[in-house]
């Protein structure tokens, strides 16, 4: 058994204790590990270089059975509404160190998925979930804006409505899937925030979900960007965009409150990517100072490297204790808003030190594209900002301390 199953299977032994998995799940761990060992991580590069994930990403994470848990039966998904099969999912991706892949699942069966199948009605979701599970179709979500990012009251994308159906106009950025993507979540605005009164300026928003090739629906560039190389993270325009009422998701200006009832799953899922892939780089790591030789000894016997290194563990070793009860939680309907705010920004702040900790033990092969643990680092960097920035994170914290 190599180093990396001898650390993961302790850790997997751990969770699955903790998170009473049987062997459905390992048999899905199992596989999952197997395909993004042999399937996604010798095609990391070229993917990279594309700027994008071939489609061929999505059907095969499909057809082995990876998207779309909660897709019922009827419309191709197993129905089944267990989110740890989407954690085992997100981290085994991401334990390779393949983040870019493992937002794109994430996007499809923890983020935005919910949406149709809490929020459409059942003609809906016979128009929209067919091909989600087979990875035929794609999704995304579009929410921030190029002046509204935190501040999603500050939406300014308009819906304006003309018999039986919406004229959508405004632009949205940094959506991730944008290219790829088959459909969208669109927060929009159907009343101007003055309109739903001063004092809310969180009402007036609404969800219409948007085919891609709906005429007026434009989209911009693939954003170049610090890390996640693989992922289309686009700019999109709408141009007078004609969208059918048919296609709004509940009511008008219920888009606020939506969208905060479904940030949570999306925060605990960026949690485990964050636990995982820092696992990941840290056993990449251990192997790395083993092997690596400096003043006639391993750096591993360095005592600066020793005292990281036993840090760091302790620091993941206290994250996937956490990460595990809040997934817990979760399965019991139980994970508060507040909490899914502290596992959040704790983790992946714990993963960005991991990062750099661990590109610092490297010396200056860390630096290089062709060391993991490069990758790693700049991949972690938007841990702490997308799904809620850590300032938002502290804010929604401190306001359940009653501050
Ligand atoms: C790679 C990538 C992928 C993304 N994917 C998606 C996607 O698929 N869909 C989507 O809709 N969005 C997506 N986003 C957008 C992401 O969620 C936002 O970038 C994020 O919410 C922050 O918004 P902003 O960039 O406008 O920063 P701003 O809101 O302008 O924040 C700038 C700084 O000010 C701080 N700040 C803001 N408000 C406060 C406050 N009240 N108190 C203290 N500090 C504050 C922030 O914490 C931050 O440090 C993505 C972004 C990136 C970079």
């Amino acid at each position: 058994m190599s180093a990396f199953d001898r650390e993961f299977t302790a850790i997997d032994a751990a969770t699955a204790a903790r998170l009473d998995y049987g062997d459905e799940y390992r048999a899905l761990r199992t596989a999952v590990r197997r395909w993004a060992r042999e399937r996604i991580a010798p095609e990391l590069d070229a993917w990279e270089a594309a700027g994008r994930l071939p489609r061929s990403f999505f059907t095969d994470a499909g057809a082995l059975g990876m998207l779309g848990f909660a897709v019922p039966e009827r419309y191709g998904g197993p129905g089944l509404r267990d989110y740890r099969c989407h954690a085992i999912v997100v981290e085994e991706i991401a334990r390779i160190g393949a983040a870019s892949c493992a937002v794109a699942v994430s996007l499809q069966n923890d983020v935005v998925l919910p949406y149709l199948t809490d929020l459409a009605s059942d003609e809906q979701q016979a128009r929209w979930l067919p091909g989600v599970a087979s990875g035929e179709r794609v999704l995304a979500i579009a929410m921030t804006e190029p002046g509204a990012g935190s501040d999603l009251a500050g939406i300014r994308t308009r819906a304006r409505r003309e018999g039986d159906h919406y004229v959508i106009d405004g632009a949205k950025t940094f959506v991730s899937n944008g290219q790829n993507a088959d459909l969208f979540v669109v927060a929009a605005r159907t009343a101007a925030a003055d309109e739903a009164g001063a004092a809310d300026r969180r009402g007036g928003l609404t969800l219409f979900v948007v085919d891609g090739r709906t005429p007026g629906l434009v989209r911009g560039r693939n954003l170049a960007k610090l890390g996640l190389h693989a992922q289309d993270t686009s700019e999109l325009q709408f141009d007078a965009m004609r969208v059918p009422a048919a296609d709004r998701l509940g009511a008008e200006g219920e888009g606020f409150g939506q969208l905060v009832h479904h940030l949570p799953q999306e925060r605990l899922s960026l949690a485990a990517g964050a636990v995982a892939a820092a696992e990941g780089v840290l056993v990449y790591t251990l192997e790395y100072v083993r092997g690596r030789t400096a003043f006639g000894q391993p750096l591993a016997k360095f005592q600066n490297t020793r005292f990281v290194l036993a840090e760091l563990a302790t620091g993941l070793d206290l994250a996937r204790t956490y990460l595990n009860d809040c997934i817990a939680e979760h399965l019991r309907s139980a994970l508060t808003p507040a909490r899914a705010a502290r596992l959040k920004w704790w983790t992946t702040e714990l993963q960005t030190k991991v990062a750099d900790r661990c590109l610092q033990l490297h010396g200056g092969y860390g630096y290089m594209r062709e060391y993991r643990v490069s990758r790693a680092f700049a991949d972690a960097r938007i841990q702490t900002i997308y799904g809620g920035t850590t300032e938002i994170m502290k804010t929604i914290v401190a306001k359940d301390l009653d501050l």
